[in-house]
């Protein structure tokens, strides 16, 4: 089942979106070579946890123990933090969190550059931001799923990288997946259409090489199968009578 979500639930979900945006935002400040992916999860819950009422939502969700994913290089999603996975200068690593607050979940993600990288990796990570812009602006009211997917495909596609297809963003709301699923490929005006109070975890996974993957002997971790590299962008949006609204960014302040 879709759920429409009240006025409250909206707000709730905006007010968890932007303790995760300023999670995302306080972590890019502390990537940099020689952090662990561990160093980066502690400072992720500790920062959550200091927003009363706010915490995780990973940690526990399917028995994962950890309170971001965090996926380096050719890993696409669900890499656990660890204190021996240090970060060097060149890699990329796309981090993936969700916030509780009040009954109401908020997910998103970015990949981040780790020091210097190629102007190969960099563009990797500008085409995946770009399809994740691209597929927001298709979700809107009288629009379909796969008017979503099927612009993300075009963007990577464009640039020569390929989608992943066994991994799909969702619906999210009081359980952290529910339905639809969106997939990150498709065609126009198929699957479900697009209603006024849907809320959906956009999620474009792009890698360089090919499209096809495969689960590491930790039973989480999710790799391409070439070893080419991923990138992973993520926003939670809402569907308005007047638009998108991406629920995941802190509000714009005037500097000062
Ligand atoms: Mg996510
Ligand atoms: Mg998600």
């Amino acid at each position: 089942m879709i759920t429409i979500k009240s006025a409250r639930e909206i707000e709730t979900m905006a007010a968890a979106g932007k303790v995760l945006a300023d999670t995302l935002a306080f972590l890019a400040g502390r990537v940099a070579p020689g952090v662990s992916t561990a160093d980066l999860d502690e400072a992720a819950e500790e920062f959550i946890r200091s927003h009363e009422g706010a915490r995780p939502s990973f940690k526990g969700l399917y028995d994962f123990p950890a309170s971001l994913c965090t996926s380096i290089n050719e890993e696409i999603v669900h890499g656990i933090p660890s204190r021996q996975r240090v970060l060097d200068d060149g890699d990329i690593i796309s981090i993936d969190c969700g916030v509780y607050l009040e009954g109401l979940h908020a997910d998103s993600a970015v990949t981040l550059p780790v020091g210097d990288v190629s102007p190969d990796t960099q563009r990797l990570l500008d085409v995946t931001q770009s399809a994740l812009d691209a597929a927001i602006k298709e979700a809107v009211v009288g629009n379909h799923v796969g008017d979503i997917g099927h612009a993300v495909q075009n963007v990577a596609e464009a640039a020569g990288y390929s989608v992943v297809r066994e991994l799909v963003g969702h619906g999210i709301g009081s359980s952290f997946h529910e339905e639809p699923q969106i997939p990150n490929y498709g065609k126009p005006k198929r699957g479900p259409r697009l209603q006024t109070g849907m809320t959906l975890a956009i999620e474009p996974m792009i890698n360089i090489g090919g499209r096809e993957i495969r689960t590491l002997d930790d039973k989480w971790t999710v790799v391409t199968n070439d070893g080419s590299l991923s990138a992973h962008f993520e926003h939670t949006v809402l569907i308005t009578a007047s638009g998108p609204r991406t629920l995941t960014v802190a509000p714009v302040h005037a500097p000062a």
